[in-house]
């Protein structure tokens, strides 16, 4: 397995980043050609998810909605952050994409890096086999 770390800092609480062209970039710079490649963010407060690409007013109403899911119950962690822990799990951690000299996503789709507790320094890691 062959690994390229993408690193990004986040500058919001919840925040939608499109990071296609940084994983198509990791993959050029590994020589990956074609197959399956595995994208994983490797945080608990964090997440990843392909949604459009065109409008980025869709980021916004992501983040927007994604607050407004948030339960109104009283959590356990002490941390201040279990929202983050819950739409982390809800959302996902991880992406399998098929790679042919470009990521084969549909037209209008982009891969978001999810922001829930930052802004903080983060990592995407982009493994392919
Ligand atoms: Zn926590």
């Amino acid at each position: 397995m062959r690994l390229r770390t993408i690193e990004l800092r986040t500058s919001a609480r919840m925040e939608v980043r499109l990071i296609t062209a940084d994983v198509e970039t990791a993959l050029s710079e590994i020589g990956f050609v074609e197959g399956l490649c595995t994208i994983l963010v490797p945080h608990t407060t964090a997440a990843i998810s392909i949604n459009e690409n065109a409008d980025p007013d869709v980021r916004l109403d992501v983040t927007r909605a994604l607050a407004a899911l948030v339960p109104d119950v009283p959590f356990h962690h002490a941390e201040g952050n279990a929202d983050a822990h819950l739409l982390s799990t809800l959302i996902g951690v991880s992406l399998t994409v098929p790679y042919r000299g470009r990521l084969l996503l549909g037209r209008w789709q982009g891969i978001y890096f999810v922001e829930l507790d930052g802004p903080r320094a983060r990592e995407v890691q982009v493994w392919v086999p």
